[in-house]
C-alpha cells in the first residue's frame, strides 16, 4: 500500500509562511509516497497545483445555509482541497463533536467527492483503564458510515494523550492497536477494509517516524507540530519513502 503522510497545520499558517511550504514542494516534486498538508481554510486556494495534496481540517455536515463561521465540504472542494479530516480529537473536545456528527461530516465530504481521513483515539484515562480497544471499536462503528471504501476513507489512530505531548504508545502497542483496527475494518468492509490506509498520529517526529512506518498495518502518519516547518517535515517524508 502506498504510504500516506499528512501534515495538519491546525490553526497555524499565514501567507508569509508559504515560502517554507513551497520549499517542501520543491523537495518532493515526485514523492514516492502520498503527501498532504491540511492548512487553515484561508490558505487552501494558495497552496494547490503542486505535487503535495491539499486537504481541509474539518467540514460542516450541510451543503450550505445559515451556519455562521462554518465551511462546507463543497466550499473546501471549490477552494481546491481534495480530502478532509473528520473527527480530530481537538474538534471533538473544542466543539463537542460526537461520533454521529463525525459520520454526518464524513458523508458530507463524500457527497462533495472528497476523500476523508477519519480520526479516532482514546483519552489518557481510557488508556490507563485498559479501555483503548473498546473505545476505538465503538468510535469506528459509530463514526464510519456505510459506504466507506479503500478510496474514500483513511483511518487515523491518534491517542488523545499523544497529541502534542511528545508522548507516544510504544511500538508494540501501536502495532497491536493497528492489527485490531485492520481486523475490524475487514470484518465490516471486506476487501475494501483490507485496502484502507491506517495512519498513526501523535507526536510523530523525525526521530521516531521510521520505526513507526515499519510496523505492520501502519500505512502512514498524521503529523501536527512537526509538519509546520519544511525542515521538520521533510525527514518524516524521507522516512516514509525509505521505511
Ligand atoms: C495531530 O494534530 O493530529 C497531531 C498528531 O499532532 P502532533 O503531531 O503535534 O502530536
Amino acid at each position: 500500500m502506498k504510504r500516506f503522510v499528512v501534515g495538519n497545520w491546525k490553526m497555524n499558517g499565514r501567507i508569509a509562511d508559504l515560502d517554507d511550504y513551497f520549499e517542501l514542494c520543491d523537495a518532493f516534486k515526485n514523492p514516492m509516497v502520498d503527501v498532504m498538508i491540511c492548512p487553515p481554510s484561508t490558505l487552501i486556494s494558495r497552496m494547490t497545483n503542486t505535487s503535495i495534496m491539499i486537504g481541509a481540517q474539518d467540514c460542516h455536515m450541510a451543503v450550505a445555509g445559515a451556519h455562521t463561521g462554518d465551511v462546507s465540504a463543497e466550499m473546501l472542494a471549490d477552494a481546491g482541497a481534495t480530502k478532509v479530516i473528520t473527527g480530530h480529537s481537538e474538534r471533538r473536545t473544542d466543539h463537542g463533536e460526537t461520533d454521529e456528527m463525525v459520520a454526518a461530516k464524513t458523508n458530507a465530504a463524500w457527497n462533495a467527492e472528497m476523500q476523508v481521513i477519519l480520526c479516532i483515539g482514546e483519552t489518557e484515562a481510557q488508556y490507563r483503564a485498559g479501555e483503548t480497544l473498546n473505545v476505538l471499536k465503538a468510535q469506528m462503528a459509530a463514526s464510519i458510515p456505510d459506504g466507506a471504501n479503500a478510496h474514500n476513507l483513511t483511518v487515523a489512530y491518534e491517542p488523545v494523550w499523544a497529541i502534542g505531548t511528545g508522548l507516544t504508545p510504544n511500538l508494540q502497542e501501536i502495532a497491536d492497536v493497528h492489527a485490531v483496527l485492520r481486523a475490524e475494518l475487514v470484518k465490516r468492509f471486506g476487501d475494501e477494509g483490507a485496502g484502507m490506509r491506517l495512519l498513526y498520529g501523535g507526536s510523530v517526529k523525525a526521530s521516531n517516524a521510521r520505526d513507526i512506518f515499519r510496523l505492520d498495518n501502519v500505512d502512514g502518519a498524521l503529523v501536527g507540530g512537526a509538519s509546520l516547518k519544511a525542515a521538520d517535515f521533510i525527514p518524516i517524508i524521507d522516512a516514509a519513502e525509505q521505511a
